[in-house]
């Protein structure tokens, strides 16, 4: 085997308790991850498709890349994929993630993933330690607990001489200090709850398609990874020397550039410094905090604080619940009010409401807009005493509210529990509200049930780049942080053109083209070529690079960066020097983004298995019918690079449409239907892929 990799995934049957092994040398073109994940999915299920998330014979299946375990920086996430019973109106083949350091134990105990079939009959969990592994019985005392207690005491239970910090013997003459890395679903999973995620430690969350109640439906808690083992490495000391290389694009904790600038708050979240992805410990009331971080992560953008709530949570994590109005930004800006909440008061119950989130195994980002809605719900009158809806909530931005409102997700409690756990698409739906809700932008569920994330108009290889998958997009590294949130903090480090050409230059292969993020509605902008190859840089990336290389969204890509010299990013050397060091192979970056290119189009064929069309890949009514309020960007207007936020813009129906034939024909997909044609499939080695979409009369 290459290095990187063990050799063998792990496959367990729930159904009749087998447990075997795949391996992985049959699946290592696609490289790992999510690459790999796809080609398992469609081996296994591809040709019984179509058939729903909770049938027992849909897969969990949660994959590491040749970086876990290694000291790769923002590398090492977990790749879970399966169908998603989150997705509307198909449960589309899915995929989220979670930090942490559940693959780097994954492979020390000897494996590149997991597949888990099937569904048990009764609850369980999975225990592995090294090439030992066992489904254990989750009736006495797991099924039932939240999150948090069920990590703990599976932990106890796998390793029952555990003491923190302290040698335990696993077996005869194998010895440990670790504890085993577990990953749960918690009470919303048990029940099968759309919104449902899975947590590893006290805040990784796999937040996106409800993947915690795939596990409840195989009556599944828990998967719980312990090793004694190591990763291979190819070339370690090629692999040491791009560690060292890499300092250059690192925030410098001794001695941070500029950082006059890049300390103040309009930079907090995206200078790359240690523990700023926590934003509610941000405020005049600051809790004292260490660095925390996923495996093999150098920027550490976790928190674990002195007050011991809201530990390793970050982002929309730490946003959900706003208790006593010291929520997202710690109270910032609020005017002195002597009657409001403390605010050291405010803004500990604030993390500690999002605590509960994250112990009933509700995923934050989708728990949000369904919060949302019930709220708008209310302000009509249709929830309420008495009211359509007979549920009567505490008052809004209270604790008691935001326990109410988990518990009552989570446990299915009531009428309004009953609608809300099915997650806001199929509660509109139920409703029969859900056309006049998303067209209107009352419900904004922009990507196929999931919230709108940035604005579609403006920031559109986001928009573009979520309805051609299955859900948000949720790659801030592109238009995003170094872009938006540069421009918005009022004192950008580079200038419009500046940033557009850095970006270009970074973007391999299609490094000629100037005008790759440009985000104006001229003739390079949102509906040109320009954005064509821009969107399917981004979903090759995100196919290959995050997720087959388990890279962060909050590190990767980095086309500029604020701590180098030059404000040149990582992006595209550090990747395949990385990633050649740890396999040994010897291939560019434009080879992977290829590879990239072929993993987005199985997924995109495992979806046309499923049912989809080209005609489903449009954005709400709202967004073509409603002007924007805009959102800064680099943009060419009248000629000249400037940043500007494109405020009032629609985006055009038949433009839109016009991009999207360029862009299928770009891929080697049928312009008509948007799936892949049998001579683009059998370029890229998947004839047997053709073969199945031509069974079913699916082929472009
Ligand atoms: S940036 Fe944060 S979430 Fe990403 S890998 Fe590093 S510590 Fe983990």
């Amino acid at each position: 085997m290459p290095g990187g990799y063990t050799g063998k995934i792990l496959r367990v049957n729930l159904t009749n308790k087998q447990i075997s092994t795949l391996p992985t040398e049959k699946y290592l073109e696609f490289g790992g991850g999510h690459g790999i994940g796809s080609a398992v999915f469609f081996d296994l299920v591809g040709d019984q498709l179509p058939f729903e998330a909770f049938d027992p014979r849909n897969l969990i299946i949660m994959m590491a890349s040749p970086f876990s375990g290694t000291f790769m920086p923002g590398s090492g996430r977990c790749e879970v994929q399966g169908l998603g019973p989150m997705l509307y109106p198909v449960e589309w083949f899915g995929h989220s993630n979670f930090g942490g350091r559940f693959t780097a134990q994954m492979k020390f105990a000897g494996w590149d993933g997991i597949v888990v079939e099937g569904a048990s009959e009764n609850p369980v969990y999975i225990d592995v330690v090294n090439d030992k592994v066992k489904i254990e019985d989750a009736t006495n005392g797991v099924w039932g607990m939240d999150t948090w207690d069920a990590q703990q005491e599976i932990s106890r239970r796998a390793v029952p001489g555990l003491r923190r910090g302290e040698w335990a013997e696993l077996a005869q003459s194998c010895y440990t200090t670790q504890i085993p890395a577990v990953v749960a679903c918690g009470p919303a999973g048990e029940r099968k709850s759309r919104l449902a995620a899975l947590l590893h430690g006290p805040g990784s969350q796999a937040a996106l398609c409800g993947f915690g109640g795939v596990f409840g439906s195989k009556n599944l808690k828990a998967i719980s990874f312990l090793g004694t083992g190591g990763v291979p490495i190819a070339d370690p000391k090629a692999f040491m020397d791009a560690r060292l290389w890499f300092r250059q694009f690192q925030w410098d904790v001794d001695n941070p550039r500029d950082a006059e600038i890049f300390e103040g708050s309009g930079y907090s979240l995206i200078n790359g410094a240690p523990s700023g992805g926590n934003v509610t410990n941000g405020g005049p009331n600051r809790v004292p905090a260490r660095a925390a971080a996923c495996a093999s992560c150098p920027r550490g953008c976790k928190m674990r604080l002195a007050s011991a709530d809201s530990n390793e949570a970050v982002c929309a994590g730490t946003m959900v619940a706003n208790v006593g109005g010291g929520g997202m930004f710690g109270g910032f800006g609020r005017k002195p009010d002597p009657n409001a909440m403390p605010t050291a008061l405010s803004q500990k119950l604030t993390r500690q409401a999002n605590d509960l989130m994250h112990r009933y195994g509700l995923g934050h980002w989708q728990v949000m807009a369904t919060r949302g809605y019930i709220e708008a719900l209310a302000r009509e009158g249709v929830i309420g005493k008495g009211k359509q809806i007979d549920f009567e909530l505490p008052p809004s931005g209270s604790y008691a509210y935001h326990e109410t409102m988990f518990r009552t997700i989570a446990l299915r409690e009531g009428p309004l529990g009953a609608l809300a756990c099915e997650g806001a698409a199929r509660m509109a739906e139920k409703l029969g509200r859900y056309q006049k809700d998303v067209s209107s932008g009352l419900l904004k569920l922009t990507y196929y049930g999931t919230q709108e994330h940035y604005d579609s108009a403006t920031q559109v290889e986001w928009g573009y780049g979520s309805i051609l998958g299955e859900r948000d997009l949720m790659l801030h590294q592109m238009s995003n942080y170094p872009l938006h949130w540069m421009a918005q903090s009022g004192n950008p480090y580079l200038d419009a053109e500046q940033a557009s050409k850095l970006y270009a230059e970074a973007m391999v292969p299609y490094q000629d083209d100037r005008y790759l993020v440009d985000y104006g509605d001229g003739p390079t902008g949102i509906y040109s070529d320009s954005k064509v190859k821009q969107v399917a840089w981004v979903k090759h990336y995100e196919k290959f690079w995050i997720g087959a290389g388990g890279f962060c969204g909050w590190r990767w890509p980095q086309c500029i960066t604020n701590n180098s010299a030059d404000r040149r990013g990582a992006t595209p050397n550090a990747e395949p020097r990385f990633w050649n060091a740890v396999t040994g192979q010897n291939k560019t970056f434009a080879d992977y983004m290829e590879l990239g290119h072929k993993i987005f189009t199985l997924d995109r064929a495992i979806w046309a298995l499923q049912g989809r069309t080209r005609d489903m890949e449009v954005f709400p009514d709202y967004v073509y019918d409603q002007p924007t309020r805009g959102s800064v960007q680099p943009m060419v207007v009248d000629g000249k690079w400037t940043y500007a936020t494109g405020q009032g813009r629609k985006l055009d129906r038949a433009k839109v449409e016009d991009w999207k034939t360029r862009f299928y024909k770009f891929e080697g997909y049928d312009p008509k239907t948007g799936i892949a044609t049998r001579e683009t499939l059998e370029k890229m080695g998947m004839k047997k892929v053709a073969d199945a979409l031509q069974k079913q009369g699916k082929l472009g």
